[in-house]
């Protein structure tokens, strides 16, 4: 426990954001009906993509997508990788979100199994809690074990009421809690307490108000479950509860308990294998944790960028990934067409086996049109600290369509070392067109290719290399 509290304090050291290709995304800007807003949160355009992605945030939310996945299907620099960030920033900064290029998952230093296994489980968080803090005043929690109903047996467990502080029932308390108990499910009337809620009981009023939850519970309950708090406050005033909570992901945990590794590993990232025994033994006591109400697990968003690097037994592994009940949700993005599954001879969408593809929701996003692009491309600026004549913003806009919108924020901040560089604070037209001059697109590089290719080895310019022979 002592080295989860240091990670989690330790972490948000570690999320100090630099500016990255996405860091100007917020969220999906999405209004309160989960419409897509013209330009909101950093995102601009795709409206049917981010609405449908806010139905995934939608279902993600109501817990209704275990064992399902996103597929993310479009041209390049269409926004996909932006989209899933856009998911990920929308759940909240609890909500773990872990980013692999498949073509990460083979590496030397791990199978491809232990990669993806690693991933999943940085991309699942265990919320941890510790024993209520009751801050000052007379405050009374109560803590029943079963459901408290008509005739219902006695809470177990016995230790003496405090003055202030907690009380925890004696079984022989019997009479406090039948009172406190009928009290509460008369207020509550026929309001479904979940077990797990946590209600605060004013005793004189005999007024009941739910706080919130305390750990995660499915069942319901007529009237009070397990696990219930009372949570009693003098003067009407209702005091809250003080949690500290601990969020970490089970990969860490993982890390954390294996003995080869060790904390530090975490901050270089040189983890290693991690052995099958280490996680059935974290598995086994997260579990246990969850029984007794310390800990929540909190599935998170796992990307695969590239997914058609993939090959047919990480699929494999993916299927069976998916039933696991603490699964993430797999958000997946390829911007090929019909092509090879990878380690197969076979063909098909995307390189993703039709077993796969058929568990998917798949969402496609399509090119920008020149507005969207100077909107993107202005937001970028902003995001860079970069100012722009709107001469320049013009040129460079129209870059973006002629070429591509990547290439086009690729010259933003070159136009400004450019600037920088003859003294300037605006990035005028001519920033833009030197750096248009000194770095090549996609289509002049091919054109250049086309007219030079002679002049470079192993060119395979047809006829010549027969020549050679
Ligand atoms: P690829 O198929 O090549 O991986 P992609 O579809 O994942 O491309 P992104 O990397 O998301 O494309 O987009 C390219 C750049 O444009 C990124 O910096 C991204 O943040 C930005 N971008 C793309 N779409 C939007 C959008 N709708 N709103 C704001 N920024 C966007």
């Amino acid at each position: 426990m002592a080295d989860l509290k240091r990670l989690s304090e330790s972490r948000d050291l570690t999320r100090i954001e630099r500016i990255g290709a996405h860091s100007h995304i917020r969220g999906l800007g999405l209004d309160s009906s989960l419409e897509a807003r013209d330009a909101s949160e950093g995102m601009v355009g795709q409206l049917p993509a981010r609405r449908a992605a806010g139905l995934i945030l939608q279902l993600i939310r109501q817990g209704k997508i275990a064992g399902r996945a996103v597929l993310l299907a479009g041209q390049p620099g269409t926004g996909k990788t932006a989209l899933a960030m856009g998911i990920a920033k929308s759940l909240g900064a609890e909500t773990p979100f872990a980013s692999v290029a498949a073509s990460e998952l083979f590496s030397l230093d791990l199978s491809k199994t232990e990669a993806l296994t690693q991933a999943f489980r940085r991309s699942i968080g265990v919320r941890i809690k510790e024993e209520a803090e009751i801050i000052e005043g007379e405050v009374v929690e109560i803590s029943i074990d079963r459901p408290l109903s008509a005739g219902s047996a006695a809470p177990s467990g016995a230790t003496a009421p405090g003055k202030t502080g907690r009380l925890t029932l004696k079984t022989t308390d019997m009479e406090t809690v039948y009172e406190l108990g009928g009290k509460m499910i008369e207020a509550l009337g026929k309001e479904k307490v979940q077990s797990g809620d946590v209600i605060a009981l004013d005793k004189a009023s005999g007024k009941v108000t739910k706080l919130g939850r305390s750990i995660g519970r499915s069942r319901d309950y007529d009237a009070v479950g397990p696990h219930t708090k009372f949570v009693k406050c003098p003067d009407g005033e209702l005091q809250k509860r003080k949690e500290v909570v601990h969020c970490v992901t089970l990969h860490e945990i993982d890390v954390i308990n294996s003995r080869t590794q060790g904390f530090l590993a975490l901050f270089t990232g040189d983890t290693g294998e991690i052995r099958a025994e280490v996680r059935e033994q974290i598995d086994t006591k997260v579990a246990e944790w969850r029984e007794e109400g310390k800990a929540e697990i909190v599935p998170g968003v796992l990307f695969i960028d590239e997914v058609h690097m993939l090959d047919i037994e990480c699929f494999s592994f993916l299927n069976r990934a998916l039933e696991n009940d603490m699964s993430p949700i797999l958000v997946i993005a390829t911007n090929r067409g019909i092509t090879s599954i990878r380690g197969t001879n076979y063909r098909s969408p995307h390189g993703i086996p039709p077993d796969f593809l058929d568990r998917l929701l798949i969402i496609t996003t399509q090119p920008y049109t020149e507005d969207e692009i100077c909107k993107i491309l202005d937001i970028r600026c902003n995001e860079e600290d970069v100012e722009m004549s709107a001469d320049a913003k013009v040129l460079l806009t129209k870059i973006g369509v002629e070429t591509s919108l990547r290439y086009a924020i690729h010259l933003i901040t070159s136009a400004a070392l450019a600037c920088q560089k003859r003294k300037g604070k605006v990035v005028e037209m001519e920033d833009i067109s030197r750096v248009y001059q000194l770095f090549l697109d996609v289509k002049r590089s091919t054109q250049y290719l086309m007219e030079y290719q002679s002049q470079y080895m192993f060119n395979e310019v047809p006829g010549e290399a027969d020549g050679d022979d």
